[in-house]
């Protein structure tokens, strides 16, 4: 199979094309199509298994695909359970999204200085990715808005409830629109994961490879 096939904009291909990727990944093969139509979903995926890319391509297609993407609020909202990973994400957000024009991409993680921070969310934020407890931080101080986020991606939701992040998560997830996309990767998909989604996800499909 091709990326071709799966339905992402021509700057997105040409952006997968120029990281060396050939072929989508199985879980990228099964995610971006359904997340591209709008559904919203549970996915079971590990680490290496090409997720990111999974819930970003079609995160940032939808931004490419939005009428004005300036002076709107933050678009996409990644949450993560570590500060490694949310850098990592933001990574690979730039390479995904290296040809789509002025892309904003803002990181909010604990253990790291307010200062570079703040400075970031004063200014337009198209993706922000975060871990729980310090977008909290962010929230009560009413230094970010979430009301504008059309996709929120839960990443390694397993590992976020490990730490006892379900109350920040909840929070969080009350702050953006009922009207959104919500993506949830996981390592397992087992109960509470499933409490988790029934709350904060509309009719989700799983994926489980
Ligand atoms: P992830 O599971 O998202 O952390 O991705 C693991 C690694 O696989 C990263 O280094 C990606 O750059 C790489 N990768 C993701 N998708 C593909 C693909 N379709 N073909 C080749 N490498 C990929």
């Amino acid at each position: 199979m091709s990326f071709d096939t799966l339905g992402l904009t021509p700057s997105l291909l040409s952006a997968v094309l120029k990281a060396g990727f050939t072929e989508p990944t199985p879980v990228q093969a099964a995610a971006i199509p359904k997340a591209l139509a709008g559904s919203d979903l549970m996915v079971s995926a590990q680490t290496g298994s090409g997720k990111t890319a999974a819930f970003m391509l079609p995160a940032l297609n939808r931004i490419s695909s939005m009428p004005a993407n300036k002076g709107t609020g933050v678009q996409v909202l990644v949450l993560t359970p570590t500060r490694e990973l949310a850098m990592q994400v933001a990574e690979a957000t730039k390479l995904y999204g290296a040809h789509l024009k002025d892309l904003r991409i803002a990181v909010v993680v604990g253990g790291m200085p307010y200062g570079a921070q703040l400075k970031a969310l004063s200014r337009r934020v198209d993706v922000l990715v975060a871990t729980p407890g310090r977008l909290i931080d962010h929230l009560q101080a009413k230094r970010v808005n979430l009301s504008t986020v059309h996709t929120l991606v839960l990443d390694e939701a397993d590992r976020m409830l490990d730490m006892g992040f379900i109350e920040d998560i909840e929070t969080i997830v009350g702050s953006t629109p009922k009207e959104r996309q919500t993506l949830l990767f996981s390592a397992t998909l087992d109960g509470t994961i499933a409490r988790l989604a029934s709350k904060m996800m509309r009719n989700p499909e799983q994926i489980q490879l």
